[in-house]
């Protein structure tokens, strides 16, 4: 009885010092109560908090067009919530705590009722101090408490609310693809993730898009007509038709141009006689639906070779237009893609004036026209998807002709790495897996994905054989070659490669040739299959990604998150995203080569594979620290976010 009374008494002044820590941690919180006396109401709270921003919204929109107005609204809404439940998530541990201690916080309480005022829509300060001081312990010492029956109130959860960054901004993404309307690579990714994560930050994003006849039936469905007009494009005067569609979809809009004579042909890149006049007609014509749609934004954003004259078109013939106010970023994703074809070609379909043509625009070489050239000449800042790429591209080897024009405007060249995006890649939700996982059981479940696999790729079912699984379009980029090269060596019996990808058919007919050479062992399938490829992220050990050059690369991301371990060349993206493996210290994330030789690959794969099969522990290791890697777009959309700021100030 004497210990039970000595335990009230040590819980009783455990809580009166809480009390007291909250009463100092008050006032730091007071501007919120205020504005938001009803907390305990969760619903009236989030309304709140969705007109606060509305207003916010209101108030940055109001120079724009009246229908931004009523747009905004609704998008800064979305932001909200989006806001809210991002945040709930990263609190989903402090949550956790707080159901194993609810005794403690509760006697808490009934013992000073100055607490429950303090807690009434100040739970996060509650959690701070919870944070502080473990829940676990409070709980062990508080307990007996209980027992003496203090009467025990109910405490409404509040909600946390998180201011949005300010100042808003409102950005135009121009670019040739996006996810999942159409899509070829990594583009398409970033349009579909960057938006999406920019209006999580505050921005009202608008997407302009071709509208290809390729994007399925089920999204064309949705598209609503937003107005029609006729542009002049090329040099011969003629008028071309120019349709807007518009789409809204998760806080961003999407604006597709419509004109049959350009996109309908079933995919969106064809060869550069079509490609050249295409996009030379879709950057004229997204600035002048901006015009046309009086939404003029703060910063225009190009995506690569294909809105490579939005800027130049900006700075000469719509110089006197309302769209001239904006700002222009442009994004190298690939600098390899240019748009380069004779000057008579570009003069004609985009009319531009000739003294456009010169060397430090779009002039390149004797007789040749650079589309991206002159789009990073006229550009307020030019960004790449990696910080690694931004140096390597000042380079010749890595330049693509354009090292000097680069290093020449290296003073507005930034690098911001990309992420992927957590809703579309996620192995916990992943409908597309055999078996969904988290990081707490990513060890058993990996097993049985790989398993899945493996029957359904025709491959020998053995959860004890190492995988490698490769996602990739089939080109000299991605060191296909260094692959080919050392297949025979891989083929020790006791390792497996799935390779799904199509493009150059001197890579496709190899692959084939290697299945059938390794039957049970390795698979090649040459399709582009996003299904599959979801299988292939979860079902495989280690991934390759050998790359001659990489800007960003977005398939070590998915692996990494998928807990699958990245075999990679040190270069661009993988060079900033992959951290090589330290067996003294047990540190990082994959296993990395420097220079292109297929011997380092070999190398790399065989220390992977020690580690694997010798070093179980180690490896499970890296895979968890993958899992829990943050590779998502928060961190990038922030950097994103500040440019457009800075360059609108
Ligand atoms: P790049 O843009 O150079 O093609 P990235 O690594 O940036 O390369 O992006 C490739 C994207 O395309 C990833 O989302 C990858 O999963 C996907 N991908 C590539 N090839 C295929 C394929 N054959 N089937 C399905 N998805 C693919």
């Amino acid at each position: 009885m004497a210990e039970k009374k000595a335990a009230a008494k040590a819980a009783e002044e455990k809580a009166t010092q809480a009390v007291e820590e909250i009463k100092e941690a008050a006032p730091a919180v007071e501007a919120p109560k205020e504005e938001a006396p009803k907390a305990e109401k969760k619903t009236a709270a989030k309304k709140t908090t969705a007109k606060k921003a509305a207003a916010k919204t209101t108030k940055a929109a109001k120079d724009d067009a009246s229908e931004k107005k009523e747009e905004a609204p609704k998008a800064a809404k979305k932001t909200t919530t989006r806001k809210t439940t991002a945040k709930k998530t990263t609190t989903k541990k402090a949550a956790a705590k707080k159901v194993e201690a609810p005794a403690a916080e509760e006697s808490v309480a009934a013992i000073n009722p100055a607490a429950e005022k303090i807690k009434e829509g100040l739970a996060p300060v509650i959690e701070e101090v919870k944070a502080e001081a473990p829940a676990e312990e409070i709980k062990a010492e508080a307990a007996p408490a209980e027992e003496i029956k203090v009467e025990e109130p109910v405490v409404e959860e509040a909600p946390e609310v998180t201011p949005l960054p300010e100042p808003r901004r409102s950005i135009a993404f121009i670019g040739s693809e996006c996810y999942p309307f159409v899509k070829t690579g990594g583009l398409g990714d970033v349009m579909y993730a960057l938006p999406k994560a920019l209006v999580a930050q505050n921005c009202d994003v608008k997407v302009i898009l071709p509208r290809y006849k390729c994007i399925p039936q089920k999204y064309q469905e949705k598209m609503v007509y937003r107005g029609a007009f006729h542009m002049d494009l090329c040099a011969d005067g003629r008028t071309y038709y120019v349709g807007i569609m518009e789409y809204v979809w998760d806080g961003v809009v999407y604006d597709f141009i419509d004109n049959e004579e350009f996109f309908s042909v079933g995919k969106p890149y064809t060869n550069l006689i079509d490609d050249i006049p295409k996009y030379c007609y879709f950057g004229k014509a997204a600035l002048a639906a901006l015009n046309y749609m009086d939404w003029i934004p703060d910063v225009i954003h190009c995506h690569d070779w294909q809105a490579g004259l939005v800027p130049v078109y900006l700075r000469t013939m719509f110089d006197n237009t309302p769209i001239a106010r904006a700002k222009v970023m442009i994004t190298i994703h690939n600098l390899k893609f240019q748009g380069i074809y004779n000057i008579p070609t570009i003069k004609y379909w985009s009319g531009l004036p000739d003294y456009v043509f010169n060397k430090d625009a779009l002039k390149q070489g004797y007789d040749d026209a650079n589309m991206f050239k002159g789009g990073l000449a006229y550009s307020n800042v030019i960004t790449t998807v990696s910080g690694t790429y931004a140096q390597e591209i000042q380079t010749p080897f890595y330049g693509e002709n354009l090292d000097a024009h680069l290093r020449y405007h290296s003073a507005k060249l930034h690098g911001i790495v990309n992420g992927i995006d957590y809703g579309m890649w996620d192995p916990s939700t992943d409908k597309l897996l055999a078996a969904p996982y988290d990081v707490t059981d990513v060890i058993e479940k990996k097993k049985k994905n790989k398993l899945a696999m493996q029957e359904s790729l025709g491959l020998e079912q053995d959860e004890n054989k190492f995988v490698i699984g490769l996602i990739s379009r089939l080109t000299d980029q991605k060191g296909l070659d260094l692959v080919n090269a050392i297949v025979p060596q891989l083929m020790d019996g006791n390792t497996q490669v799935v390779v799904l990808g199509t493009g150059d058919a001197v890579y496709e007919d190899s692959f084939r040739y290697y299945e059938n050479a390794y039957k049970g062992s390795f698979c090649a399938y040459i399709a582009y299959d996003e299904s599959l490829a979801h299988g292939i992220y979860a079902g495989s050990d280690a991934f390759f990604v050998p790359s001659r050059f990489e800007p960003c690369g977005l398939t070590q991301l998915i692996a990494m998150h998928y807990g699958t371990v990245p075999i990679v060349r040190e270069t661009g993206g993988l060079k900033d995203t992959v951290e090589p493996f330290n067996q003294y210290t047990g540190e990082g994330n994959g296993f990395t080569f420097d220079r292109y030789e297929s011997g380092l690959l070999l190398d790399a794969t065989n220390r992977a594979k020690t580690i694997y099969f010798e070093h179980r522990e180690a490896w499970d290791e890296i895979v968890k620290r993958n899992m829990n890697k943050d590779v998502s777009w928060e961190v990038s959309a922030k950097q994103y976010r500040q440019l457009y700021v800075e360059m609108t100030q």
